[in-house]
């Protein structure tokens, strides 16, 4: 499933920090610092998990990069589809 997600300023620190802590790095420059990108498409996984679109703003590389948070982080940063969400246990 994907949607559009408008990012706030925070979930916006915040990726970039889990993507350096993941070590995600720039296919293109190899640099290890990647962000969110602007309307990005979020994709939710079956089991729980999230992909967020991120790119390279050292080279302005084409290549996405995807983040893959786990159900905690997604959860966490409030990137869980609002609204028939997952269902509870
Ligand atoms: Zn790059």
């Amino acid at each position: 499933m994907a949607r559009k997600e408008r990012l706030t300023g925070s979930q916006d620190r915040r990726l970039k920090r889990i993507a350096r802590e993941k070590g995600l790095a720039c296919f293109d420059c190899g640099s290890s610092e990647p962000v969110p990108k602007k309307e990005g498409e979020i994709r939710d996984y079956p089991d729980g998990g999230t992909e967020v679109p991120m790119r390279c703003e050292a080279c302005e590389g084409a290549s996405e990069i995807a983040l893959v948070l786990s159900p905690e982080e997604a959860e966490a940063l409030g990137l869980h589809s609002l609204g028939g969400g997952p269902e509870a246990p």
